[in-house]
C-alpha cells in the first residue's frame, strides 16, 4: 500500500451509551423522575463522548445529526417537516415527539417495523396528502455546532430523500412518489444550510440502492440526485447491508462526490463498482464490519484494498464503517467476566475505530497493531472451540433421511389422533405464562447466587405445579410447563450450549431505550446436556393432560445472536439444529410427545434481495426439519410464528412439514387465512384468536367468530384453538380469565363440527 495515508469515515455511532445513559435518562423522563433538561445534559455529554472517542482515534471523517432520542427515521421526519399529522402541527417539542414514538393513553404511537434485517426496530413514516414539508434543521445545525464548538468537524448525516420514501406507507391512497417534488425542495434547503454553516460533505443515506428497486423508483433517484448532487455541498452517498447489485449503473451515475459501498457483505462488487466510478468520484469503502462483532483481518483487508488504491490513486479511496456502528456494542474493555481467549476475538464500537485507523495508516506506520491483530486472528483460527470434529462430522454424515419424518402427514396424523385422543378444535397456549415480578426477582436472586440451586428447584417446581393446576382448571387440551426458568428464548438455549458466550454489557439498540444483548456463538455448537427435560419432564409428571414440550428453533437461535463469521450461517444454523435434534429426542423418550420448536424469527431472516431468497428459505426449512424430524410418527411436532404476512413463503411453511403451525392473527382478523386458501395447507394450524398484546380480555364471541371464519377455510380436524403468542407479558387474572373464553369458545363450536 502506498504510504500516503487514507481517510477515514464512520458511518454512524451507538449513541445509547457505553453504560447506557441514554437509556437511563429518557426512562427517567417518561416515568417523570427527571426533567426535559437533564435529559438533554445527557444526550450533550454522550454526543461530546463520542466525538471526542472518535477525534481520539484518527478518524477523518466524523458524523453528526446520528444522535437520536428515539429513532433516526423519526428524526428525518422531523428534519423535513413530515411527521404524521394525527399527531398536531407547529413545531415538534419533545413531547410530541415521544408521543409519536411511544403509546399512550390518549393516542396509538406510529407503527414500528425492522430497519432493514437488523434487529433495530424504526417508526414507519406515514404519507398523506396533508403533509406541509417545512424544513427543520434544528437538531441537524445544533449538532454540527455542538461538535464545531468543541473543535470537530463532523459530516452531518441525512438520510436520503427516496429511501426516506421507501420506508414509508401511504395512509391515505397518497403515491409515496407523488411527494417527492416537495420532500426535494426541503432537502435542498436543509442541505444549503448545513454546507452554509460549514459543512464541507454530507453523508447521504440511500440504504434501499442495495434492494429490489420498481422502475418508478429508479427514475425518481435520476430525478432526485440531479438535483440535489448540483448543489455546493458534496454528498457521500452511503448504501449498506447488501451489494448494489442491478442498481451499481444508478447508483454509480448520480453525479455525487461519493459512493459509500459495503465491502462486508458484499466483497465481490469491488472491481465492478470501481470500474464504473465517474472520473474524480471518490469510493468509501465499507471494510469495518458495522454489524458483527468479531476482529477484522487487517493483512487480509490491505491485500484485497491495494488494487483498487493503485488504480484510483489514495486520494480517491475513503476507507470505512460498513453501516453505522449503531449495531454494534460499545467497547469490549467492559467486559470483564468473559473468557479472555473469546474477548480477544472480539471487536466492539471502540475497537473499530481503531482497527479503521490503522488500516488507513497500513502496515508500516501501524506495525504493532497489525501484529496483535495477526496474532489474535491466528488464534480464533487455531481454537479448539472453533473446530469441533464430532459436529463436523455428525454434518458431513447428514444423509436425505435425516431431513424427513418417516411418513407424511396424513399418516402421522392418523397416529397422532389415536395416541393423543384430543378432541376437535384442541386447545393449547403458545408456552410462556405471566412472568411475575416474584418469578423474574427469583431468577435473579438465584443468578447472583442469593437463592440456593435447591431452593430455586423448589421453588420452579411449586411454579410449574400451580401452573398446570391453573390449566387444568381453565380446561386446556394441551399444557405447557410455562417457562418460568427462562429469562429469554434464545438466551437460555445458548447458555446450555458449547460455542455460546455472554457479555456483560454488548448490548445493542433494539428501538427507543430498549436494548438487547444478543449471545455470541463463537464456536462449532453442540449440547453438552439435555436443556429442558427435567422441568418438561416435571410438568408432565404432575398432571394426566398431554404435556407440551417447549423448543426455540435453529433459526431464531441463530438471527438473535452474533453469529460466526468464519463458517457459512447456514452450517451455524445445522449445528444449532443438530443439537436440538437431540434435545427432541430425548424429549421423546421421557414420553413427552407433543413438542414445540418456535422459529418467530423466520421470516426476519430473509434476504433483503428476492432473488436471494429460495436459498436462505432451503437452508432455513432444512434446519427446522434438521431439529424435529428424527422422531415417531406419532410424536407431534409443532412449530410457532409471531406473524401472519405468509402470502410469499407460504410454500417453505408447509416445507417446514410440522403437524401444527400456531400464528399470530387475532389483529389481522384472520386475514392470513387468504393465503392458505389460496394456496391450500395440509396440516394443522392454530390462527392465534386471543391478541396478546394489551390486557384486554376478549370475550368468548369474540374468539367464535374468528374461529367460524378459520372453519370457513380449513377442515374442522385442521383448526387448534389457541393465543396468538405466549403470555409472559400478561398478569394472571387477565390471562384466567381470556384462557376460559378461549376453551368455552372451542367448546361451543364443537358439538356443530362433530355432527357435520
Ligand atoms: N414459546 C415462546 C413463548 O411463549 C414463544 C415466544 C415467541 O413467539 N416470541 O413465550
Ligand atoms: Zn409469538
Amino acid at each position: 500500500m502506498a504510504s500516503h495515508q487514507l481517510s477515514t469515515a464512520v458511518l454512524g455511532f451507538p449513541r445509547i451509551g457505553r453504560r447506557r445513559e441514554l437509556k437511563v435518562a429518557l426512562e427517567d423522563l417518561w416515568r417523570g423522575k427527571a426533567t426535559e433538561e437533564s435529559l438533554l445534559a445527557t444526550a450533550k455529554g454522550l454526543r461530546e463522548r463520542h466525538w471526542k472517542q472518535q477525534q481520539a482515534a484518527g478518524i477523518t471523517s466524523i458524523p453528526s445529526n446520528d444522535f437520536s432520542f428515539y429513532d433516526q427515521v423519526l428524526d428525518a421526519l422531523v428534519l423535513v417537516g413530515a411527521t404524521p399529522t394525527r399527531f398536531g402541527s407547529g413545531p415538534v417539542t419533545l413531547d410530541r415527539y415521544f408521543k409519536m414514538a411511544r403509546n399512550s393513553n390518549e393516542q396509538t404511537a406510529m407503527e414500528m417495523t425492522k430497519w432493514f434485517d437488523t434487529n433495530y426496530h424504526y417508526l414507519v413514516p406515514e404519507w398523506t396528502s396533508d403533509l406541509s414539508f417545512q424544513p427543520n434543521t434544528t437538531k441537524a445545525l445544533g449538532e454540527f455546532n455542538e461538535a464545531k464548538a468543541l473543535g470537530i468537524h463532523t459530516r452531518p448525516v441525512v438520510i436520503g430523500p427516496i429511501s426516506l420514501l421507501l420506508l414509508g406507507k401511504s395512509e391515505d391512497g397518497t403515491a409515496p412518489l407523488s411527494l417527492l417534488p416537495q420532500l426535494l425542495a426541503v432537502y435542498t434547503t436543509i442541505l444549503n444550510d448545513l454546507h452554509a454553516a460549514g459543512a464541507d460533505w454530507i453523508q447521504i443515506d440511500e440504504p434501499h440502492l442495495v434492494t429490489d428497486l420498481e422502475p418508478a423508483f429508479v427514475d425518481a433517484y435520476k430525478s432526485a440526485y440531479e438535483t440535489l448532487a448540483k448543489l455546493p455541498v458534496k454528498l457521500m452517498l452511503t448504501t449498506y447491508f447488501g451489494a448494489l447489485g442491478d442498481n451499481l449503473e444508478l447508483a454509480t451515475s448520480l453525479g455525487t462526490a461519493g459512493l459509500h459501498i459495503d465491502l462486508v457483505r458484499a466483497p465481490e462488487q469491488l472491481n465492478d463498482v470501481a470500474a464504473k466510478l465517474a472520473p474524480e468520484q471518490i469510493l468509501s469503502l465499507g471494510v469495518i464490519e458495522g454489524r458483527n462483532i468479531w476482529l477484522a483481518n487487517l493483512d487480509a483487508l490491505q491485500t484485497s484494498l491495494a488494487d483498487v488504491i493503485r488504480k484510483l490513486g489514495p486520494e480517491r479511496v475513503h476507507l470505512a464503517t460498513s453501516c453505522s456502528l449503531l449495531h454494534t456494542p460499545y467497547t469490549t474493555e467492559e467486559e470483564h467476566l468473559l473468557d479472555p481467549r473469546i474477548k480477544s476475538w472480539l471487536s466492539f464500537s471502540q475497537q473499530k475505530l481503531e482497527e479503521l485507523a490503522a488500516l488507513a495508516q497500513g502496515p508500516d506506520s501501524a506495525k504493532d497493531v497489525f501484529a496483535e491483530n495477526r496474532k489474535r486472528n491466528q488464534d480464533r483460527l487455531a481454537a479448539e472451540s472453533s473446530t469441533n470434529p464430532a459436529v463436523r462430522k455428525a454434518l458431513a454424515d447428514l444423509k436425505d433421511e435425516s431431513f424427513r419424518r418417516k411418513d407424511e402427514y396424513t399418516a402421522r396424523a392418523m397416529v397422532q389422533r389415536e395416541e393423543l385422543g384430543l378432541p376437535l378444535l384442541p386447545t393449547t397456549t403458545i408456552g410462556s405464562f405471566p412472568q411475575t415480578a416474584e418469578v423474574r426477582s427469583k431468577r435473579a436472586a438465584h443468578k447472583k447466587g442469593h437463592l440456593s440451586d435447591a431452593e430455586y428447584h423448589d421453588y420452579l417446581a411449586k411454579e410449574i405445579t400451580d401452573c398446570v393446576r391453573k390449566q387444568e382448571a381453565i380446561g386446556l387440551d394441551v399444557l405447557v410447563h410455562g417457562e418460568f426458568e427462562r429469562n429469554d428464548m434464545v438466551e437460555y438455549f445458548g447458555e446450555h450450549l458449547a460455542g455460546f458466550a455472554f457479555t456483560e454489557n454488548g448490548w445493542v439498540q433494539s428501538y427507543g431505550s430498549r436494548c438487547v444483548k444478543p449471545p455470541v456463538i463463537y464456536g462449532d455448537v453442540s449440547r453438552p446436556a439435555p436443556m429442558t427435560i427435567k422441568w418438561s419432564s416435571f410438568a408432565r409428571s404432575v398432571t394426566d393432560k398431554p404435556m407440551k414440550g417447549m423448543l426455540t428453533g435453529p433459526i431464531t437461535i441463530l438471527q438473535w445472536s452474533f453469529v460466526r463469521n468464519d463458517i457459512p450461517e447456514k452450517d451455524t444454523a445445522w449445528q444449532i439444529a443438530l443439537a436440538l435434534r437431540g434435545e427432541v429426542t430425548d424429549l421423546e423418550a421421557a414420553g413427552i410427545r407433543i413438542i414445540q420448536v418456535d422459529e418467530p424469527a423466520l421470516r426476519e431472516g430473509l434476504p433483503l434481495r428476492r432473488k436471494d431468497w429460495q436459498t436462505y428459505l432451503d437452508w432455513a426449512v432444512k434446519a427446522f426439519r434438521l431439529a424435529t424430524t428424527d422422531v415417531e410418527n406419532g410424536t407431534q411436532i409443532h412449530t410457532h410464528m409471531c406473524y401472519c404476512e405468509f402470502e410469499d413463503v407460504l410454500p417453505s411453511i408447509a416445507a417446514l412439514d410440522a403437524d401444527v403451525i400456531s400464528m399470530e392473527s387475532a389483529r389481522s382478523k384472520m386475514e392470513m387465512l387468504d393465503a392458505f386458501k389460496k394456496h391450500g395447507y395440509p396440516n394443522e394450524i392454530g390462527p392465534g384468536v386471543y391478541d396478546i398484546h394489551s390486557p384486554r380480555v376478549p370475550s368468548t364471541a369474540e374468539m367464535k367468530s374468528l374461529l367460524e371464519l378459520a372453519l370457513k377455510v380449513l377442515r374442522p380436524d385442521q383448526v387448534w384453538v389457541n393465543p396468538d403468542c405466549g403470555l409472559k407479558t400478561r398478569q394472571w387474572p387477565e390471562t384466567t380469565e381470556a384462557l376460559t373464553n378461549l376453551v368455552t369458545a372451542a367448546r361451543d363450536l364443537r358439538p356443530s363440527l362433530q355432527s357435520a
